[in-house]
């Protein structure tokens, strides 16, 4: 087992990544291995996220079965109507009411009429089930704009229904009482909403690199993380694992020993870290403010718990995703900027305007038949499609800091060149905002050219995630390319020093805000690259500002030197590694 020091606790699993290894069946204790991507060790049973579900085949079935189908199809809607109740009932509050009609929709008698009907003709249950559904469906779709909203909570009883009669999972987050691992191919953001902290031990992906969503996501929520781990899918519901989110490696069936062992490891690293405190700088004093990735004001409590000097990433497309047809309202953006804004009072607080599109895609926003989604309208893109949203958010952004002492900073995704970052700029001031605009550095032309971009804007900041993407033409979602999602690349590396030292030469600032930043000995070779603050999400905090405190600022430099000086990723980070090490 890893008992990696803080300080060399990075994402380093790489060239383990996709060997999952052999399986074997039966008690025994078995080790897979992906790449870690959140710290920790998770232990418990797996529960798989639900797949979509399919559409059951249009089958007929003999007329002597009818009834036998009929009583089925019965039985599954008194199932799911009274789970749908109880967890309701367990819930409270707004959950209770939308469960509860979700109940009384699962048992509407002219449906339930519809379904016996279709199967005394012929249907399977789920078929019929299916069928019936798709009919109400329809006639709710078309019943004007509340009961169309409905639409949804309809489809999940009939998931839910249909599931139940074919005997797979309930499709999307699982139902449990009790904590578990989660095991998925990948995890969307619109996934994310739905998760219960309190229930997710850890995750493991199949899919998914080190920048992907769900390790963003496992990151954010404080659990430990595997990502990149074929065959982790074939793992049975309710298998003991044990999960090491720094090692990437995933013990089935784990022993006693194995357990204690491991437990041990990961008390020991928490204990050092909670002596570690106060604002981010190196050893001799040169200050790297550390700031949080947050989604929305439920991860603001963390963030304030790991002592981070203010925001460097809000995330506001997580606020977009409760509403498949329609932004929110300035009011519900006022409600949520401000909340974000008013726990750092005296802090920064970068929000990004909303990056919809490629892997975050919103169904009123981003067009439906792109050939390559994150080569397409997303990002500033779709806001400058659509400037009524931007509009909106930005007049939200500046209701929202209203007579707050904050200093807000306001930044577009995906700014290409100059043209991008003035329409932006220009968006910001015909908002009467007052803050200070951004362009964040994700593709290779803002990076090359920042010194261009910085003419129209007053900072910059480095989305390495999909810088990493671009540069390397690597889908971030897909793990069998996460090799080159690896933000040791020195190439990334370059082009991080060549933003830094624009923003340098124009007196402005440049920080780090993608995944880059919370590797902790990255986080040195990010310093000694001459970034200016790092944003990471709030449980490496601590790990990143233990680190950072441990060398000099010219340490960092020949780190950082040293690693761009190497010629792959596993190269560059040994060669840091060897600098800081003074070995
Ligand atoms: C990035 O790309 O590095 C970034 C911070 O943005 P996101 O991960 O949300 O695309
Ligand atoms: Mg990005």
């Amino acid at each position: 087992m890893t008992t990696a020091p803080c300080d060399t606790a990075g994402w380093t699993t790489t060239a383990a990544a996709g060997s999952a290894a052999l399986m074997e069946t039966g008690d025994m204790e078995t080790t897979l291995r992906g790449v870690g991507v959140s710290h920790g060790v998770a232990i418990g049973e797996v529960r798989h996220m639900g797949t979509a579900v399919l559409e059951p085949p249009a089958r007929q079935i003999p007329a002597e079965g009818a009834e036998r189908e009929q009583e089925r199809a019965r039985k599954a809607v008194e199932a799911v109507a009274a789970d749908l109740t109880a967890r309701g009932t367990l819930a409270g509050g707004e959950a209770q009411a939308v469960l509860e009609a979700q109940a009384m929709m699962a048992q509407d008698p002219e449906l339930l009429a519809d379904v016996e009907r279709r199967i005394a003709v012929g249907s399977t249950a789920e078929r019929a089930v299916y069928d019936a559904f798709a009919a109400y469906r329809e006639l709710l779709a078309g019943a004007g704009e509340y009961l169309a909203g409905r639409v949804a909570d309809l489809d999940d009883v009939r998931n839910r229904i249909v599931a139940r009669l074919l005997g797979v999972p309930m499709p999307g987050v699982p139902d449990s009482d009790t904590p578990y691992v989660l095991i998925a191919r990948d995890l969307a953001p619109a996934d994310t909403a739905l998760l219960d902290p309190a229930l997710v031990l850890g995750f493991v992906t199949e899919e998914g690199g080190p920048t992907s969503h769900s390790a963003i996501l496992a990151r954010a929520l404080g659990v430990p993380a595997v990502v990149a781990l074929p065959g982790a899918g074939e793992l049975a519901e309710g298998t003991v694992i044990a999960v090491d989110g720094s090692s990437g490696e995933l013990f089935v069936n784990p022993s006693a020993e194995k357990r204690a062992e491991l437990e041990a490891a990961a008390a020991e690293r928490k204990a050092a870290l909670a002596a570690s405190s106060g604002p981010g700088a190196t050893s001799d004093g040169h200050r790297v403010p550390l700031l949080a990735n947050v989604g929305g004001p439920a991860d603001v409590p963390a963030a304030v718990e790991a002592g981070a000097e203010g925001v460097g990433l809000f995330r506001t497309e997580f606020l977009f995703l409760d509403d498949s047809k329609a932004a929110p309202s300035e009011q519900k953006q006022v409600e949520a900027y401000r909340q974000v804004l008013e726990a750092f009072p005296e802090g920064r607080v970068v929000v990004r305007v909303l990056d919809a599109g490629a892997d975050k895609p919103l169904d009123f926003l981003t067009p439906a038949d792109e050939p390559n989604p994150a080569l397409g309208v997303r990002g500033l893109r779709t806001l400058l499609d659509h400037p009524e949203v931007l509009r909106t958010q930005l007049t939200a952004l500046a209701k929202a800091a209203e007579g707050l002492p904050v200093h807000l900073e306001v930044m577009a995704p995906m700014v290409a060149d100059r043209i991008d970052a003035r329409a932006f700029a220009d968006a910001c001031r015909e908002a009467g905002l007052q803050a200070k605009f951004g362009a964040m550095v994700e593709i290779p032309s803002a990076a090359l050219r920042a010194r261009s971009i910085l003419r129209e804007v007053e900072f910059l900041s480095l989305g390495t995630n999909d810088l990493a993407q671009y540069t390397f033409a690597a889908d971030r979602q897909v793990g069998a390319v996460s090799r080159l999602q690896d933000p040791w690349q020195p190439v990334l590396l370059d082009l991080v020093a060549l933003s830094a030292e624009a923003a340098r030469a124009e007196g402005k600032s440049c920080g780090v805000c993608g995944e880059a930043a919370s590797d902790p000995l990255l986080a040195c070779v990010l310093t000694g690259l001459g970034v200016t603050s790092l944003s990471m999400g709030a449980a490496s905090i601590p790990y990143v500002r233990a680190t950072l405190a441990k060398y000099t600022l010219a340490q960092c430099e020949r780190a950082a030197a040293a690693a761009r000086a190497a010629d792959t990723a596993e190269e560059a980070r040994e060669a840091a590694r060897t600098v800081l090490s003074g070995e």
